[in-house]
């Protein structure tokens, strides 16, 4: 039993900590941690799961011995174990601890009912080894929402919320890094808070081909069947990688119907709509979409810089702070498109880059780090589609753009095109006036010059010139 002293220490390093993580991440991991002592200079701390051990060792340890050398610079080390007591078989322990370790093992060694998941959240566990784990880090709160995903984020809520089932099934579609995955998980952890008896199985498409040509060669077919079939809420992941694999597709099929049928609730997500998931039969397709198919656009500058703002904050709640000057985030959300994957790497290369080369963070230095990829990232808007973009919201013609006609109706949307040009690519000033019928380019200058001076003076010019930039921004493709 831990001393009154100790114990007052261990609740000033628990609160430091709920402080610093803040209430749901504390929550999560920390909830459960008992203090077992001190012994020469060795705190020992005990948790109820391997997998909650090894979480708070990959990312809490070294914060954990600060908060503790802290009260007293003697306590030189902090062991975390697992409890005993806990360790022992408990009727929610059905579902099998898995840490990172060797998913499909599991899968195979274990019985074919998907047992009920009772855990506390937030476990990475697989349900009977028959599901994939869920990211922690993939909640509703975590979730941004901008115009782009709105509407998906609404479903997935209302799915999540629902004790009934609403809509059937709800199908979440978009490029890649978009958030489908994130929204899924989210779903299923809220529905494990909600209704810890509601049985969830989350996987992908892939893996549930997995499964299932497993089962036909091990001629276990039934078991199979069985397992997916006694699911309440099913969520199949990537569902366009069964496209071409007919029998799968055909067990899948049969799944999907047997569930949707008995009430069950059914999530998909794909890289796109139904109607366009080629390789997939006609009939499945048609009722993929019978339910609500929600996409997930690309991005906007708001929600890109809002998400940046989210992660740096989480970043801070967890490796401490860091000195992030203004416009930084801004050039990001300005520069890095593609899909918000791309966008949280970039944040975090420029954060890791900073704390191992001891450099402080400056928007040169951003560039610097992130070269290759704002490169790539600009390949993606051309003169051509900004010209097609401009001439097409002016209603002008395409070839006005190239003309050397100069009346105020087609010399304005060429100027805001040059203008745009400038801005969203790495086009040199030369290069842009080539592209626009052969012009110099002191006249891309003038262009760039009037309008800049435009903006200021007009806003509807200055709305004009900020639409078309979200437009392009967001339209081309996500990968
Ligand atoms: P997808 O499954 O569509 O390819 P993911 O769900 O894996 O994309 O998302 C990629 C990354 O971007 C994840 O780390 C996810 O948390 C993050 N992400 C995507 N959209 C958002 C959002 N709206 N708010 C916060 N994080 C997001
Ligand atoms: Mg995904």
């Amino acid at each position: 039993m831990p001393s009154i002293a100790l114990a007052d220490q261990w609740r000033r390093v628990r609160s430091r900590l709920q402080a610093e993580l803040g209430e749901a991440t504390f929550n999560s991991w920390f909830k459960q941690v008992e203090l077992v002592g001190v012994d020469d200079g060795r705190v020992a701390l005990a948790v109820p799961t391997r997998f909650i051990r090894n979480w708070i060792a990959s990312h809490y340890a070294d914060r954990l011995g600060e908060l503790w050398a802290d009260e007293d610079s003697g306590y030189a080390r902090v062991d975390i174990a697992v409890s005993a007591d806990a360790a022992a078989p408990r009727r929610s322990d059905a579902a099998p601890e898995c840490a990172e370790a060797a998913p499909l093992r599991a899968a195979e060694v274990r019985g074919a009912v998907a047992a009920p998941v009772t855990q506390p959240m937030p476990q990475g566990f697989e349900d009977a080894g028959v599901g994939a784990p869920l990211d922690p880090r993939f909640t509703f709160d975590a979730f941004i929402v901008g115009k782009s995903n709105e509407l998906a984020h609404a479903a997935a809520r209302r799915v999540a919320e629902a004790t009934d089932v609403t809509f059937n099934p709800l199908f979440l579609y978009g490029g890649v890094g978009l958030g489908k995955t994130h929204l899924m998980h989210a779903i299923a952890w809220e529905i494990r808070k909600r209704d810890p008896e509601r049985k969830v199985l989350y996987l992908s498409a892939e893996k549930f081909m997995y499964q299932f040509v497993r089962a036909l060669r091990f001629k276990d077919t039934m078991a199979f069947k069985q397992q997916f079939r006694s699911v309440d809420v099913l969520m199949i992941d990537d569902v366009q990688f069964i496209s071409g694999k007919d029998s799968t597709q055909e067990e899948f099929f049969h799944t999907f119907n047997a569930l949707i049928d008995h009430n069950r609730q059914v999530i998909i997500s794909a890289d796109r709509s139904p109607s366009d998931l080629e390789g997939i039969e006609e009939r499945i397709r048609s009722r993929l979409g019978w339910g609500l198919a929600a996409d997930i656009h690309p991005t906007d500058y708001e929600l890109r810089l809002g998400i940046l703002q989210a992660k740096a904050d989480e970043m801070m709640q967890r490796n401490g702070p860091v000195a992030i000057p203004g416009g930084v985030l801004e050039f990001l959300a300005h520069r890095i498109v593609s899909n918000v994957r791309e966008l949280e790497g970039a944040l975090k290369r420029v954060v890791a880059y900073a704390s191992l080369v001891g450099r402080p963070i400056t928007p040169e230095m951003t560039q610097e780090v992130l070269r290759d990829l704002l490169r790539s990232n600009d390949r993606k808007v051309t003169i051509e589609e900004i010209q097609r973009r401009v001439a097409e919201y002016y209603n002008v013609r395409l070839a006005d753009m190239l003309s050397a006609r100069r009346a105020r109706a087609v010399a304005r949307p060429r100027q805001v095109a040059m203008y745009l040009s400038k801005q969203l690519t790495t086009r040199s000033l030369p290069e842009i006036g080539r592209k626009f019928g052969g012009r110099d380019h002191t006249t891309v200058i003038h262009a760039v010059r009037k309008i800049d001076e435009l903006r200021q003076a007009d806003s509807g010019i200055e709305e004009d010139v900020d639409l078309l930039r979200r437009m392009l921004e967001g339209g081309h493709s996500p990968n």
